[in-house]
């Protein structure tokens, strides 16, 4: 017997798509009929599942332009060539080999809860513990940080770690070597606070994560990291 009942749409995703179909799609009804011929964004964006740090909202981006990949935390796995299923590796494959995108970005975010679930591991949500196995390869990011892990801003650090070390793990597929080697692909790590909506960016000679603002204190544009020529 059971009290199973019949699957309802959400209603808030029901007005969502009205809003959209009465919005938006018309407004870039040309950018929609181009795009259903095919994408070629430039920009893969590596970012984590959470509900706030949305990759299209925070760099106001269109259809088309920003290839995302979401997981717990952000996480690159290194390169593996075992039977196992790999979709953030797929995903980036694809990205890399078949879009042929000229950028990854990396993006951490403030009060990660997949971080924090590595640095202070909760009773597993389910037999199967996939967030810890998940999580454990956080561990690579853990030895970088040089902050006491009592500090109140030690998890920060490990987000930013985390993001340093998901940019090492992609030079680990020879595919992203090549090209970056190369200049064909540049890799760039940042690092999104929810609260204000800050971005910071990796400086790749110091590690240092750097507020992504101009001089006059303008928040740079997504065009400084995607075309937008084709809308
Ligand atoms: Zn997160």
């Amino acid at each position: 017997m059971t009290t199973q009942q019949a699957p309802t749409f959400p209603e808030a995703l029901k007005d969502g798509y009205r809003a959209f179909r009465e919005g938006r799609l018309p407004d870039e009804a040309k950018r929609y009929v181009k795009l259903a011929k095919g994408q070629s964004p430039e920009v893969l964006l590596i970012g984590c599942c959470d509900s706030r740090v949305s990759p299209e909202v925070i760099f106001d981006a269109s259809p088309g332009e920003l290839f995302v990949v979401r997981n717990v935390a952000n996480i690159v796995p290194p390169c593996e060539q075992g039977g196992e299923y790999h979709g953030t590796s797929a995903a980036i494959e694809f990205a890399v080999e078949g879009l042929q995108v000229k950028h990854i970005v990396v993006m951490g975010h403030a009060t990660c809860g997949g971080i924090k679930a590595f640095a202070s591991p909760p009773a597993p949500l389910s037999k199967g513990d996939f967030i810890g196995k998940w999580v454990s390869l956080v561990a690579p990011a853990a030895e970088r940080v040089t902050k006491d892990r009592d500090a109140p801003d030690y998890l920060t650090h490990l987000e930013y770690a985390m993001v340093a070390q998901s940019l090492d793990n992609l030079l680990t597929f020879p595919f992203i070597r090549k090209r970056v080697e190369s200049g064909e692909l540049q890799l760039h790590g940042a690092h999104f606070g929810i609260e204000r909506g800050e971005l910071y960016v990796r400086d790749s000679e110091t590690g240092e994560f750097k507020p992504a603002v101009d001089a006059d204190g303008k928040a740079l544009r997504p065009s400084a990291l995607i075309n937008c020529n084709d809308a």
